[in-house]
C-alpha cells in the first residue's frame, strides 16, 4: 500500500473526528464515518449472497421455532440502523454460530441449538447480535480501518471492483467466520451488546438469567474446537460477571407473562 504523508493523514483524521462520529443507544462515543445507509446496504447484498450460498431451513419445525423466537424480539426493537427491516434466515449448518448484519439480516445456523437449547438462550444470542447492529459496532469498525489503513483500496471494494477486498467487508460487516477471516469485536463492543441483548430479550420475554447459562453452555462445549461463535467472541469470567451485574435492571424489564411461547424442538 502507499504511504500517504503524515500530514494528510492526520487532517484526514481530524476531518474524520469532526464530521464522523456518533453515539451509540449506551451513549458511547464512536467513530461512524460511513452514512448509515450506505452501510446497511453493504450488510443486505452480503446477507442476499449468503442465503444464495448456504443451504436454508425453510418450513421444517426447527427453522419455525427459530423465526419465533427471533421475531418476539425483533417486535420489541426498533428497525435496524440506516434501514431496512429484519430479516431471519435460518442456515443448515453444523457449526455453533449466528449473526446480525446492518441492515436487518439476522442468521441461525441449526448448530446453534447445541448451545443455546432453550428459547431464553436462543433469545439472548439473538438479542446479543441484534445488538451489535443498533450499536452501529459495523460502521464503527470500517470507519477505524478507513481512517487508519486501508483507505484506496477499502473505496475501490466499496464499489465491489475486487473480490478480495469484498471478503474483507463482510467481515467488518460481522461476517468473519463466514468467510474465514476471524474478526472479534472489541470487548467495549462486546459489553455493549450484552448489555443491549438482555435488555431485548427480556422486553421481549425472555429471561436475562438464560444470559449466563447460553455463555456457560458454549464454554461447556467448547473443548478442543470452540464453537464458531465463541471464537468470534472474546469469552470470559469477567464478561459473565458483568451480565450478572446488569441482571437487577434486566429483570426490570423481564414480563415473563409476555413469552410468546416458542416451543423447542427437540
Ligand atoms: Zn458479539
Amino acid at each position: 500500500m502507499m504511504r500517504r504523508p503524515l500530514r494528510t493523514v492526520s487532517a484526514f483524521v481530524a476531518a474524520t473526528l469532526l464530521l464522523g462520529c456518533g453515539h451509540t443507544p449506551t451513549g458511547r462515543h464512536q467513530l461512524q464515518f460511513f452514512p448509515a445507509d450506505q452501510v446497511a446496504k453493504m450488510g443486505q447484498t452480503a446477507f442476499v449472497q449468503m442465503k444464495q450460498q448456504t443451504p436454508i431451513a425453510q418450513g421444517d419445525a426447527t427453522s419455525r421455532y427459530v423465526a419465533c423466537v427471533a421475531q418476539s424480539i425483533t417486535a420489541v426493537v426498533p428497525k435496524p440502523q440506516g434501514g431496512g427491516k429484519w430479516d431471519i434466515t435460518v442456515f443448515k449448518d453444523d457449526q455453533v454460530n449466528a449473526f446480525a448484519l446492518p441492515g436487518g439480516g439476522i442468521g441461525v445456523y441449526t448448530g446453534l441449538l447445541k448451545a443455546a437449547r432453550t428459547p431464553d438462550q436462543l433469545a439472548a444470542v439473538i438479542g446479543h447480535e441484534i445488538g451489535h447492529v443498533q450499536a452501529s459496532h459495523a460502521n464503527a469498525r470500517l470507519s477505524t480501518q478507513y481512517a487508519t489503513e486501508a483507505g484506496l483500496s477499502l473505496i475501490q471494494s466499496l464499489a465491489g471492483k475486487n473480490p478480495e477486498e469484498s471478503r474483507n467487508i463482510m467481515a467488518f460487516l460481522g461476517m468473519g467466520a463466514q468467510v474465514g477471516i476471524l474478526l472479534p469485536f472489541s470487548r467495549a463492543d462486546e459489553s455493549e451488546a450484552d448489555l443491549l441483548g438482555v435488555q431485548y430479550m427480556a422486553q421481549a420475554g425472555y429471561d436475562p438469567r438464560e444470559a449466563i447459562a447460553l455463555w456457560q453452555n458454549m464454554q461447556q462445549i467448547g473443548g478442543a474446537r470452540p464453537p464458531t461463535w465463541l471464537s468470534t467472541h472474546p469469552s470470559s469470567e469477567q464478561r459473565i460477571a458483568n451480565l450478572r451485574a446488569q441482571l437487577p435492571q434486566a429483570l426490570k424489564l423481564y414480563q415473563p407473562s409476555r413469552k410468546p411461547g416458542c416451543a423447542p424442538v427437540r
